[in-house]
């Protein structure tokens, strides 16, 4: 089991959690027409190796989105932030 390391609650189970996602892809501007473009970006998913970040929500804790950055092999966790720069210490 993870234990992730909430910047607000400490560090708890990864069942207070739920997985939002891969938080290296930026979503292309509303703008952009090109179909090929929204469908590499809804459908096409990078298979990465190692340290990868994520986006978590603590679902039954501070209900914060959280961007984590764990390991996919070995599922060790280097860094945890709120997701939102608003709240002060995100990337
Ligand atoms: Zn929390």
């Amino acid at each position: 089991m993870l234990r992730i390391d909430c910047p607000f609650c400490g560090t708890r189970d990864e069942t207070e959690f739920v997985y939002g996602g891969d938080a290296s892809r930026l979503r292309p501007d509303m703008a952009e027409t090109s179909e090929e473009v929204w469908n590499d970006y809804v459908f096409l998913r990078p298979n990465p190796k190692g340290p990868h970040p994520e986006y978590w929500f603590h679902q039954h804790g501070c209900r914060s989105w959280l961007k984590v950055t764990r390991n996919v092999v070995t599922h060790e966790i280097t860094m945890v932030s709120y997701a939102s720069p608003d709240r002060g210490d995100a990337e």
